[in-house]
C-alpha cells in the first residue's frame, strides 16, 4: 500500500497515516447542528471530509464513517449557557424542535447530494444516544471527575494533565477564552456541562429523566459517546473545522480519555474557514449567512462548481468567498467537461504513470489543487484520447466532479419589466443592453427595431427565446 500522510492536529505536523486494523479506517466527522440550513463554510468542511475519506477509499481502505446529527444540546453561547439551537430553532419556526431537527437533516442530505458528498455509514443523532451519553457521564462521576452545579453535571478539567494537548495552548489563554462565560458555580473557566438540567420555568421540549435530574446532554458529550460505541476498536480520524480545536475536540478528548484510560483518537483534522468579505468567518448568525440555494441555485450556479472552487484551495488554508470565484469555478467546471467530452465516449486504459503522480499528491496531506493541474498535463500529454478519458476519470473518483456527464444548461432571463437574471451565464454590458432595448422596442410595438436588435443579439452566438416570462438567452452550444 502506498504511504499516505496527514497533518495531525494533535502533533502538528504531518504524519504517515497508520490505521489501527489492516486496511480498514474508523472516521469520524462532526456533523451539522439541526437548526438550520448548513452554509458554504459548513458545507467546505463537509467537502473536505469527503476528499479525505475518497482518498482513503483510492487508496483501497473499507472505510466506517460515522456522522453525528446534534438535534439536542448545542446552546447559542456554544459553551454551556444561552439557548439550545434547537429549541430556539423551533420557537423562531412555530415548529416542534423534533419538526425542525428533521426539517434541516433532510435539507442537509439534500445539499451533500448536490455537492457529490458521500453519506456517512453511520447517521447518529445525539438525542436517540441519552442512554449511552448518561453512561458515560456514570463512569466519569465514578471516577470523580464530576460535580454537580445549580444548573447542570459539570466536568473537572483541572483533573487532566495534558489538557491543551490538541489545542497547544498555554492553560491560561484557554482559561481567558472560557471566561467569557461568567458562571460563579464553575470550579474552573473550562470546565463544561455533561448534563444541563431543565430549567425550573417554560417547559423545554427535548428534555430526559437522568440520575441527577431531568434535563439534557452538553453537547460536546454526544461525540465521545457516539464515537465510542461506534468505533470502539478503530479510533483512527476525527475531524471537523478549526473553530472546533479548542472547545469541542478539546473537551471530546477530556472527557473520553478519563473515561477509557485509553487514547481517544489517533488523528485530528482540522480545515480551514471559508470566510466573507475581508476575513470574517462566514457564520449562521448575521448576515453573511449564504447556503447553497442562495449564493448558487437561484443564480444558475452548479452546486459542483463550489466543489471544484473548494478543491482549488488546499483544505488547511482559508479561502475566501466571491461571487465572481463562484463565477469562475462555473466557467472552469464547464471546461474540464467540454475538454473530458471532447475525448469521446470510449474509454481506455489508465495511465499508471500519472495515476502515481496523482496519488502521491492526494497523499500529501490531500493536495487536491495539484492533483486538479494534473488533468490539464493529462490532456496535454501524448496519449490516446481513450487513454486520457480513463485516466481523468479516475481522478474524478476523489475529486467528485462528474466530469463525463454533461454540465447543466446555464441561461439569460431578462423577465418582462424586471432585472435581468443570469442563471449561470455571464453577459457583457452590452447585451444586456440590447436585451432592455429589445423589450422596449417590443413593448413601443417596433416590430422592425425589435426585429434587428434580436438579429444582432443571435450574431453574437446567442438563441433568443421569447417564453411567457420574458426573453431567455442560451449560448448556441449550449442549447441542448
Ligand atoms: P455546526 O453546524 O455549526 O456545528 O458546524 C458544522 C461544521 O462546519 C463544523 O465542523 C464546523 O467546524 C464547520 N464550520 C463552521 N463555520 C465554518 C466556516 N465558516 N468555514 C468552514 N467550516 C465551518
Ligand atoms: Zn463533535
Amino acid at each position: 500500500m502506498e504511504k499516505i500522510y496527514l497533518y495531525n492536529t494533535l502533533s502538528r505536523r504531518k504524519e504517515e497515516f497508520k490505521s489501527i486494523k489492516n486496511k480498514f479506517v474508523g472516521l469520524y466527522t462532526c456533523g451539522p447542528t439541526v437548526y438550520n440550513f448548513a452554509h458554504l463554510g459548513n458545507l467546505r468542511t463537509y467537502l473536505f471530509e469527503d476528499l479525505l475519506k475518497r482518498t482513503l477509499v483510492y487508496n483501497g481502505y473499507q472505510v466506517k464513517h460515522v456522522m453525528n446529527i446534534t438535534d439536542v444540546g448545542h446552546l447559542t453561547g456554544d459553551m454551556n449557557m444561552g439557548e439550545d439551537k434547537i429549541e430556539s430553532g423551533a420557537k423562531r419556526e412555530g415548529k416542534t424542535a423534533w419538526e425542525i431537527a428533521d426539517f434541516y437533516t433532510q435539507a442537509f442530505k439534500q445539499d451533500l447530494n448536490k455537492l457529490n458528498i458521500g453519506f456517512p455509514d453511520i447517521w447518529c443523532l445525539a438525542s436517540q444516544h441519552i442512554k449511552e451519553q448518561i453512561a458515560l457521564i456514570k463512569n466519569l462521576e465514578k471516577k470523580n471527575y464530576t460535580y454537580i452545579t445549580k444548573d447542570g453535571v459539570y466536568f473537572n478539567t483541572a483533573l487532566i494533565s495534558n489538557y491543551n494537548k490538541l489545542s497547544h495552548l498555554p492553560l491560561k489563554q484557554l482559561k481567558e477564552g472560557a471566561r467569557v462565560e461568567k458562571n460563579p458555580e464553575k470550579k474552573n473557566p473550562t470546565d463544561f456541562a455533561l448534563w444541563k438540567f431543565s430549567k425550573p420555568v417554560g417547559k423545554r421540549q427535548m428534555e430526559w429523566d437522568s440520575p441527577w435530574g431531568v434535563g439534557f446532554p452538553g453537547w460536546h458529550l454526544e461525540c465521545s459517546a457516539m464515537s465510542l460505541k461506534y468505533l470502539s476498536d478503530n479510533l483512527d480520524i476525527h475531524c471537523g473545522g478549526i473553530d472546533h480545536i479548542n472547545i469541542h475536540h478539546t473537551n471530546e478528548i477530556a472527557q473520553s480519555e478519563a473515561a477509557t484510560e485509553k487514547k481517544f483518537f489517533n488523528y485530528w483534522l482540522h480545515g480551514a474557514f471559508l470566510n466573507i468579505s475581508g476575513g470574517k468567518k462566514m457564520a449562521k448568525s448575521g448576515n453573511n449567512f449564504l447556503t447553497l440555494k442562495s449564493a448558487l441555485e437561484d443564480k444558475g450556479i452548479d452546486p459542483l462548481a463550489y466543489r471544484l472552487a473548494a478543491c482549488q484551495v488546499h483544505y488547511r488554508k482559508m479561502m475566501e468567498y466571491s461571487f465572481k470565484s463562484l463565477q469562475q469555478a462555473q466557467n472552469s467546471l464547464r471546461n474540464l467537461k467540454l475538454a473530458v467530452a471532447a475525448l469521446g465516449e470510449e474509454s481506455g486504459t489508465i495511465n499508471l504513470n500519472f495515476q502515481t503522480k496523482f496519488r502521491q499528491v492526494v497523499n500529501n496531506d490531500l493536495n487536491i489543487p495539484q492533483a486538479l493541474a494534473l488533468i490539464s498535463q493529462v490532456l496535454k500529454a501524448r496519449m490516446e484520447d481513450k487513454d486520457k478519458r480513463a485516466t481523468i476519470l479516475d481522478f474524478d473518483r476523489i475529486l467528485g466532479l462528474d466530469l463525463d456527464k454533461a454540465e447543466k444548461k446555464r441561461e439569460v432571463i431578462k423577465p418582462w419589466g424586471e432585472e435581468i437574471r443570469t442563471l449561470g451565464l455571464e453577459i457583457d454590458k452590452e447585451m444586456k443592453a440590447l436585451l432592455s432595448a429589445r423589450e422596449k422596442a417590443r413593448a413601443d410595438k417596433d416590430w422592425t427595431r425589435a426585429d434587428k436588435i434580436r438579429a444582432e443579439i443571435v450574431s453574437r452566438g446567442f438563441i433568443l427565446e421569447d417564453v411567457p416570462e420574458g426573453q431567455k438567452l442560451v449560448v448556441k452550444n449550449d442549447e441542448k
